[in-house]
């Protein structure tokens, strides 16, 4: 039985958190809103209670799972050490959607890792996930909180949807502000290398940390074909609705041209067709289920927008999805990266 609790951040009920706190402590599962995404948390110093999280979504074992607490001081027994360069990104970007990977301390289970000698942490600022983890006083390992290989749950809807009846209790508490998962950052090398982009962005960190950031280059390769990430979760096939998805890149009128064309050979075959797109470019495409992310230049609200708009293409018909691809700068990078994912690496140049 899954025990649905409702509330939002400037109504936050006290002793339903608290009730939650004690599933936490005592091994249960409990999924919660955070900034990025709603998060399916267990304690993370329990492998069994990890287990329920890898059963509940059919996760596959080697993708380990990013740790939650509340305050910097609270890493210090979960990590093996903490380089300067750690300290201003905490310092900068933590409470917030920004994950850095550690060298592990002994305390934390080879489930949470899946092996790995590192482990990822983050701090998040949403007040319920907040709330939700102190009141279970240990660190909270949480995943996003979906069926594996959806896309991430943004509204309490998603987490319902995928999770009722597979854990012990949802606190529904509203949208989630970013709508992406934590960019992940390793700073266990030479150099600090993004593993997954995410809300904070390549830009963002190197203003801050004052040094030259990398990327993981498996992020560039548009297939999957002879790379290995360094972060497991990029190699699963992820976000996907049940449509197929197509990415086009491109100058903006070459892409609709390109997406109208392609539209009208599928309509003859007896499909039918969507389309993600901008506000500005909405009234070019015709004859298909037509979905904006939001205005070209507000990045942030469609990369807000993205995960509802996949998981809503589920409810229609649609065979076949047309996205048009966005300028990989700042957190176009992340949605880039989150639209390729989505199609299986089906992007066309135009
Ligand atoms: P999720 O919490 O569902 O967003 O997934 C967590 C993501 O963080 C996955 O893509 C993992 O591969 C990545 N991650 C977590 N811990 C590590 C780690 N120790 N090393 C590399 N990637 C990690
Ligand atoms: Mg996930």
């Amino acid at each position: 039985m899954t025990k649905i609790f409702e509330m939002d951040c400037d109504n936050i009920d006290a002793s339903d958190i608290k009730y939650c706190g004690t599933i936490l402590r005592n091994g249960g599962t409990v999924a919660f809103p955070t900034e990025t995404v709603y998060g399916l948390g267990a304690n993370a110093l329990d492998s069994e209670a990890i287990k329920g999280i890898f059963t509940a979504k059919g996760r596959p074992s080697d993708n380990p799972l990013i740790v939650h607490v509340t305050k910097a001081e609270d890493i210090l027994p979960l990590v093996a050490e903490i380089p300067e360069v750690a300290h201003r990104a905490m310092a900068t970007f933590w409470p917030g959607p920004l994950t850095i990977l550690f060298k592990k301390s002994a305390l934390i289970p080879q489930e949470v890792t899946a092996g790995l000698q590192t482990v990822g942490i983050r701090i998040p600022s949403h007040p319920i996930a907040r709330a939700v983890i102190e009141a279970a006083g240990v660190p909270i390992a949480a995943p996003s909180a979906n069926i594996s290989g959806k896309p991430s749950p943004t509204i309490a809807a998603h987490v319902v949807a995928d999770l009722m009846g597979r854990v012990d209790a949802i606190i529904a508490g509203g949208d989630c502000e970013v709508g992406l998962e934590s960019t992940v950052l390793d700073l266990t090398g030479e150099t600090p290398m993004i593993l997954r982009p995410g809300g904070i962005t390549k830009e963002m960190l190197e203003r801050a940390l004052a040094t030259k950031v990398l990327e993981d280059p498996a992020l560039d390769k548009r297939s999957m074909e002879g790379v290995t990430p360094k972060s497991p979760g990029m190699k699963y096939t992820h976000y996907s609705p049940r449509a197929e998805v197509l990415v086009v890149i491109g100058e903006r009128s070459s892409v609709a041209m390109k997406i109208n064309q392609m539209q009208q050979e599928y309509i003859k075959e007896g499909k039918k067709v969507g389309i993600i797109c901008r506000d500005e470019t909405c009234s070019l495409y015709r004859d298909a289920v037509v979905k904006s992310m939001g205005m070209a230049n507000n990045l942030s609200m469609m990369a807000a927008n993205l995960f509802k708009i996949l998981r809503e293409f589920d409810n229609t018909d649609v065979d076949v999805i047309f996205a048009e691809g966005v300028e990989e700068a700042e957190v176009g990078r992340a949605i880039m990266n989150r639209l390729i994912k989505a199609s299986g690496y089906q992007v066309m140049h135009v």
